[in-house]
């Protein structure tokens, strides 16, 4: 009991947790770059002023180091990335920092795609599908096979088609069909387990707070698509208060009905985000 009156005693309110996917939110949804960094220094100011901003994301961890990582290391100052929680590949794997600024990569191998598949659909995809897709060999717990750069959006659907099949013959032979599922994308085709998304990376993500002693009164989840909503579902069924904050193509989202608040911005992805935390950052002051 007494215990958990200190913890309360030490816990430090703040006013808003940022959650924000990557793709489309934080990076351009066409080239998957940062084309607008303005975004990311908002995002940095808030890290000097010790509050968390967590990454929540189907890409891997290195994809986060080599995008978005130095810009906030640069903007906030390496010390300050200890305000940082990156949950990668839809759950499997974290990424976060000491008070130094040097980060630590945990992987959660409860998650893991067997090493045996792995290696069973690197070899397909050489042997078949090369001319349209890439193993993607930085994934860690889940397993991504992209389609290549600049390709051919109807030609790689095509071939998504037959791997999706031999994908279901690969998980029955090593008799996993049970445990992992198959997700395709417009882009790509991953195996993953079943367990994992964007609910378990909120659940991470509550934890971590839970672990500094940080109480948010509100959580701002930002996505731009309806795979991102299960953040904001999950808040809602924990009981948490927020909002979620659209910044993908509006007709993407329109009738679809939620049991929290969305909040549509007026310009797009990187734009639209930093159009929020602007007028976040002036009700605030
Ligand atoms: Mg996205």
């Amino acid at each position: 009991m007494s215990e958990r009156k200190n913890a309360k005693e030490h816990e430090r309110v703040i006013d808003h947790c940022l959650i924000f996917d990557v793709d489309g939110v934080l990076t351009d949804p066409q080239t998957k770059e940062v084309t607008d960094p303005a975004g990311l220094t908002l995002l940095a100011e808030r890290l000097r002023k010790d509050e968390p901003i967590i990454l929540n994301t189907g890409r891997a961890v290195d994809f986060i180091l080599e995008k978005i990582m130095p810009k906030l290391s640069d903007d906030a100052g390496k010390d300050k990335l200890k305000n940082v929680l990156v949950v990668a590949e839809k759950g499997g794997v974290v990424l976060l920092y000491n008070d130094q600024g040097e980060p630590q990569i945990v992987e959660d191998k409860s998650y893991s795609v067997p090493e045996e598949v792995h290696a069973q659909v690197k070899e397909l995809v050489a042997q078949k599908y090369g001319d349209t897709m890439f193993y993607d060999a930085t994934k860690r717990t889940m397993l991504s096979v992209e389609m290549i750069d600049n390709g051919d959006l109807e030609k790689f659907g095509k071939a998504q088609e037959r791997i999706i099949e031999d994908f279901k013959v690969t998980l029955t032979r090593a008799k996993i069909e049970k445990e992992f599922v198959i997700d395709p994308t417009i882009i790509a085709t991953d195996i993953q387990h079943r367990d994992v998304g964007k609910a378990l990376g909120v659940r991470k993500a509550l934890r971590w707070l839970g672990q500094q002693n940080v109480a948010p009164k509100e959580f701002l989840t930002f996505g731009d698509s309806t795979s991102d909503l299960p953040m904001a579902a999950e808040l809602a069924k924990l009981g948490k208060p927020g909002k979620f904050i659209f910044v993908g193509e509006p007709q993407k989202i329109s009738g679809v009905e939620t049991e929290f608040p969305i909040v549509q911005t007026s310009d797009r992805f990187e734009q639209g985000v930093k159009e929020f935390l602007q007028s976040l950052n002036h009700s605030q002051s």
